[in-house]
């Protein structure tokens, strides 16, 4: 896979952007990771970048963004921060990925096993972390709300996926410039769970990508296909 430059991320549309993150979780599954000559990324990204997606991921250990998608320098702004929550901080960095640096698409990536989700489940007190936990909180209230068993185990799990989702509703809702991005169909915004005990990531949606994309894809991005 070649390094970003103006000219790749022009050509990209949101499909084909969420395809390259879907082939490079592959590779990474299959153990197929692209070679990369590192230390020549950085010369040439050294003048100016171009990533094609931003991506909100918890900060777990576990998680490690690049890896799992199989990406280089300068691919993707990685957003991280623990239990994948929204403020406006996070949101301007948003902005600057998509509307000034030309990232085509958001995903907001939870994942299994999260601590954050844990422990906002558990309603810890401690320091900072409380404030960063009741932005979890919503989350578990929805769920809470139809019925569900929030101290159950597997419970947690379906509090992460209400937290990506609570996510993308704020990004919808608190960025009037994202959500226009996202009408006109300058960007896409999806959700997806990483599994730590597989290394696959679920989007909550597939790509769908004509048959000219694809064409544009495999001449721009040979290694992915
Ligand atoms: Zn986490």
């Amino acid at each position: 896979m070649i390094t970003q430059t103006k000219n790749t991320q022009d050509k990209l549309t949101p499909e084909d952007a969420h395809q390259i993150l879907v082939e490079g979780n592959e590779r990474f599954l299959k153990n197929m990771k692209t070679q990369r000559d590192l230390q020549e990324q950085v010369k040439q990204t050294s003048k100016g970048q171009y990533p094609f997606a931003v991506i909100l991921s918890c900060i777990d250990s576990r998680v490690p963004v690049e890896l799992i998608f199989d990406l280089g320098i300068g691919d993707i702004f990685s957003t991280r921060v623990a239990g994948n929550i929204i403020n406006t901080d996070i949101l301007g960095s948003m902005e600057y990925s998509c509307k000034v640096a030309g990232s085509r698409i958001i995903v907001v990536m939870g994942h299994t096993k999260c601590g954050a989700v844990k422990a906002a489940c558990e309603n810890v007190e401690l320091g900072n972390i409380t404030s960063l936990l009741s932005k979890i909180k919503p989350a578990m209230d929805i769920i809470k709300s139809e019925g569900i068993d929030i101290n159950d185990s597997a419970t947690k799990e379906i509090v992460a996926i209400k937290n990506v989702h609570v996510s993308i509703e704020r990004i919808r809702q608190e960025s009037i410039i994202l959500s226009h991005m996202e009408k006109v169909g300058e960007i896409k915004i999806i959700g997806s769970i990483y599994d730590v005990s597989t290394g696959k990531v679920d989007f909550f949606e597939s790509p769908i990508l004509s048959k000219i994309n694809n064409n544009l894809l495999n001449e721009e991005f040979p290694s992915i296909v």
